[in-house]
């Protein structure tokens, strides 16, 4: 590190868990670029005197998580309509003292999908769960012509989703649904995709699955975004019937890497930050 050293950074509160230090300084050190990626703990009620040190520090970019995706948006000077639509912000960059907010996280998804199955527009999706990550995935489906269908546990939150995503992309663009196993059941027959958004699965519940195997078939696509364990129950028992699934692993790197993109202007080595990920996995973290 040097007097020019740049400063990037990861706000949270926890943050302790969080991978993006270690994805990020592994694809920094493979571009040999004078960066340096550190995790800050933000307490919710210190969040805009932390955003204020962004600017007075210097500091090139931040990302956001949980549980300041929304909060931070009223500290900075503007936002991206994507960010926006969704009320959500995962990625600073900070453009001389002027802090502008986006996210990065609906596009990873699509690219994390894309980089495994190739173009999934117009595809037909099953989105299981209807939360933060839920919200990012849907507007990203729906701005690639995807026709969604909502499943939650909580039908309200899938309906207010729902609503939000057909006032931008008109009313044939979704439909909320219950978590029930007949209702899904209908609608699982009808999708190419299926998306689940929900944390049922993710360690440590790992005999746990959103759906049971009976209602899976080949010729479905399975986006499971849990990435703890690498292979849930469900994302097994998909390719045990011959279906593509992929664990959320991929859209943790993408999202990360379109960062990291936007900071430094560098094409990013996705298969470095994968890497790192997997063999932080392989020595039995949790
Ligand atoms: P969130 O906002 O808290 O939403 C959680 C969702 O899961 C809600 O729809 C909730 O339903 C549902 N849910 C929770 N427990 C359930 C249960 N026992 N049965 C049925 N539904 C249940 O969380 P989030 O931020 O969207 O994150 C959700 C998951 O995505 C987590 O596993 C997270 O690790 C993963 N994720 C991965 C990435 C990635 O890069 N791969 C990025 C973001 C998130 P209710 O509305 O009924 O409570």
């Amino acid at each position: 590190m040097l007097g020019n050293t740049k400063i990037l950074g990861v706000f949270g509160h926890p943050v302790s868990h969080s991978l993006s230090p270690l994805m990020q300084n592994a694809a920094i050190e493979a571009l040999n670029i004078d960066y340096i990626y550190v995790p800050f703990h933000v307490l919710p009620e210190n969040l805009e005197q932390a955003v204020q040190g962004v600017r007075a520090l210097n500091i090139a970019g931040v990302n956001v998580t949980i549980p300041h995706k929304e909060q931070i948006i009223q500290y900075l000077d503007e936002v991206s309509e994507y960010s926006k639509q969704i009320r959500s912000v995962n990625t600073v960059i900070n453009d001389n003292g002027r802090l502008k907010g986006d996210t990065t996280d609906g596009l990873g998804f699509l690219k994390s999908a894309e980089a495994q199955w190739g173009k999934i527009d117009g595809s037909r999706v099953l989105v299981l769960g209807a939360g933060g990550a839920a919200k990012a995935i849907c507007f990203a489906l729906a701005r690639v012509g995807c026709n969604i269908v909502i499943a939650n546990r909580t039908l309200k939150r899938a309906e207010e989703l729902s609503e939000g995503l057909q006032v931008a992309y008109g009313s044939s663009i979704s439909r909320a649904v219950g978590l029930q196993m007949e209702v899904v059941e209908e609608e699982i027959r009808q999708v190419d995709m299926v998306v689940n958004t929900t944390s049922v699965g993710m360690y440590p519940g790992v005999s746990e699955t959103p759906l049971p195997s009976c209602l899976l078939r080949s010729n479905l696509m399975v986006y499971d975004l849990i990435y703890n364990p690498l292979k849930t129950r469900l994302v097994g028992e998909a390719q045990a019937k011959g279906a593509r699934a992929m664990t959320g692993l991929k859209m943790l790197v993408y999202q990360g890497a379109l960062s990291l993109e936007m900071w430094t202007g560098r094409k990013i080595p996705v298969d470095v930050m994968e890497e790192a990920l997997i063999k932080h996995f392989g020595k039995g973290s949790k």
